[in-house]
């Protein structure tokens, strides 16, 4: 079995993150290209490119985290109300801030369990 080409990205640090994000939901990731950045002096950080591989069979669980992680930020620019006191919360909240009732549209991020 071969690694397929997850995703590029132009700088070491955002790969990282990613990958780092990707193995905590146990998948397997190989980063490829990053030797090449910091050791040459010569290139601009801009100019490099970070590749991430994965099995074929994490592909799918790997786009539903993106997809998920997406959907949190967009979650946390949203605001909810409250349904007992109709006080506004921010969209990642999982509990209302003002009365403690569970807000039924928050979406719990299953990624922050890092150890
Ligand atoms: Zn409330």
């Amino acid at each position: 079995m071969t690694r397929v080409r997850f995703a590029v990205h132009r700088t070491v640090g955002e790969a990282r993150l990613l990958a780092g994000l990707l193995e905590a939901a146990g998948l397997s990731v190989e980063v490829r290209g990053e030797s090449l950045a910091p050791l040459s002096g010569e290139i601009p950080s801009t100019e490099t490119w970070v590749e991430l591989w994965l099995w074929p069979s994490d592909v799918e669980a790997a786009r539903q985290l993106l997809a998920e992680l997406e959907e949190n930020r967009e979650a946390a620019g949203r605001e909810v109300s409250c349904p007992r006191c109709r006080e506004e919360n921010p969209g990642n909240f999982e509990l209302c801030w003002n009365c403690g009732v569970d807000l039924p549209s928050a979406l719990r991020p299953r990624l922050r369990a890092v150890p």
